[in-house]
């Protein structure tokens, strides 16, 4: 089934391998051994688990068909993702980065590079102007995340890739929250995609994952070489449970996306909701510019509460959402960014940013969209 020619829905449920050439089981085993065989004395396609398995191969050429890679990689989570993209920087170099980022990339790029010898730069990286001020003769990478979370903040990724191709800069884009379902980084420029696919792709909030891909032949061949030498490598139970997850990724999102979409609008208009950030509405500030580089707004929104006395109630009384960090899963998340996915950034930096305590995500599930306004609703004062 190893074909670039089919539509996004029938490679999510077919994958690079749609039985088990062994058996022609109808789903990839989970091929629970550490170590294969050596037939008449000879190694076969696969010798050690670290350097590769089926299991493993099933979601890393998923992730590769998805996104118009050559080659993916899967990881045991997100951040082993982002950190071993990033091995292809070496000590001295420098990379720009968004100042509003996931809470655990800016963890591990301003606390753990710099002691590798890499600088990072944080900067608006919506502004093209100040990603240009910010190169210098060691920079080697720029690093995107569109939409930013939990702000949607809009970054051109065409704009930015053109700039890191004529500078000969590496470029990253984490596209967790889109999928390549609705944005395919790759297509637009973009060297290395990476996912936490413990969100969407996974999509159940039963597994810790991770997944990187790239159109080039020779990276690909570097981030391998990392991947097998540095061993942070998904694990064949959840390589299995990932590539369930990923055939049903279409409904699921779109399902989430009429969700969002839905509560969104009524949000907006909620006495007790002073903002609601989401690509889907019409006065959305990034809307021309997130529907040029994606097909759909994605099932995130974030709002903002007027009155911070109003939070520990909500948090409290609604039923239905997760309270948690996290996002993708079939039953709706709702995070308090301040205190949970955003609580590793320094307070003075959460409040410059524009990240307040008023402010919550909701990663919206498959529920019946009225079960969740009527939960939201009997959480929010209607004053
Ligand atoms: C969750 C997340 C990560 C980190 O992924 P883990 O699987 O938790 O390690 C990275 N980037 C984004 C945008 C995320 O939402």
């Amino acid at each position: 089934m190893a074909s670039k020619t089919y539509r996004p829905a029938t490679l999510l449920v077919h994958q690079g391998n749609d039985r088990d050439p062994a058996t022609g089981a109808s789903a990839i085993p989970i091929y629970q051994a550490s170590t294969y065989h050596h037939f008449e004395g000879k190694p076969g396609e696969y010798d050690y688990a670290r350097s590769g398995n089926p299991s493993r191969q099933q979601v890393e050429d998923a992730i590769a068909l998805l996104e118009g890679g050559v080659r993916g990689f899967a990881y045991a989570s997100g951040m082993a993702a982002v950190a071993s993209a990033l091995s292809l920087l070496h000590s001295g170099d420098h990379l720009i980065a968004p100042n509003d980022l996931y809470g655990g990339t800016w963890r591990y790029l301003s606390l753990i590079l710099p002691d590798q010898g890499i600088e990072v730069s944080f900067v608006d990286i919506t502004d093209l102007q100040q990603i240009e001020d910010a190169i210098r003769p060691s920079t080697r990478g720029i690093f995107l995340e569109t939409p930013s979370n939990p702000l949607f903040n809009i970054t051109d990724i065409r704009a930015v890739a053109a700039i890191a191709k004529e500078r000969g800069l590496l470029s990253f884009l984490d596209n967790t929250f889109m999928t390549p379902l609705l944005q395919r980084p790759l297509d637009l420029g973009i060297d290395v995609v990476i996912h936490s696919a413990t969100k969407f792709l996974g999509g159940h909030s039963d597994i810790l994952a991770g997944l990187a891909t790239t159109a080039n032949p020779e990276l690909a061949g570097r981030l391998k070489r990392f991947q097998n030498a540095f061993g942070a490598v998904l694990a064949p139970f959840d390589c299995f449970l990932l590539s369930r997850g990923i055939k049903t990724l279409k409904l699921r999102l779109e399902a989430g996306q009429q969700g969002a979409q839905v509560l969104a609008e009524r949000l907006q208009n909620h006495p007790a909701v002073a903002r609601v950030w989401f690509p889907g509405l019409s006065d959305f500030a990034g809307r021309d510019l997130h529907f040029s580089q994606a097909t759909g707004p994605g099932a995130v929104l974030s709002f903002e509460l007027k009155d911070k006395g109003d939070i520990a109630p909500l948090l409290q009384q609604v039923r239905l959402p997760i309270i948690a960090p996290s996002l993708g899963g079939v039953e709706t998340i709702l995070t308090h960014c301040w205190s949970m996915s955003h609580a590793a950034i320094p307070a003075a930096t959460k409040t410059a940013l524009g990240i307040n305590e008023t402010l919550l995500r909701i990663s919206v599930g498959i529920e019946d969209v009225e079960d969740l306004w009527e939960d939201l609703c009997q959480g929010l004062p209607a004053r």
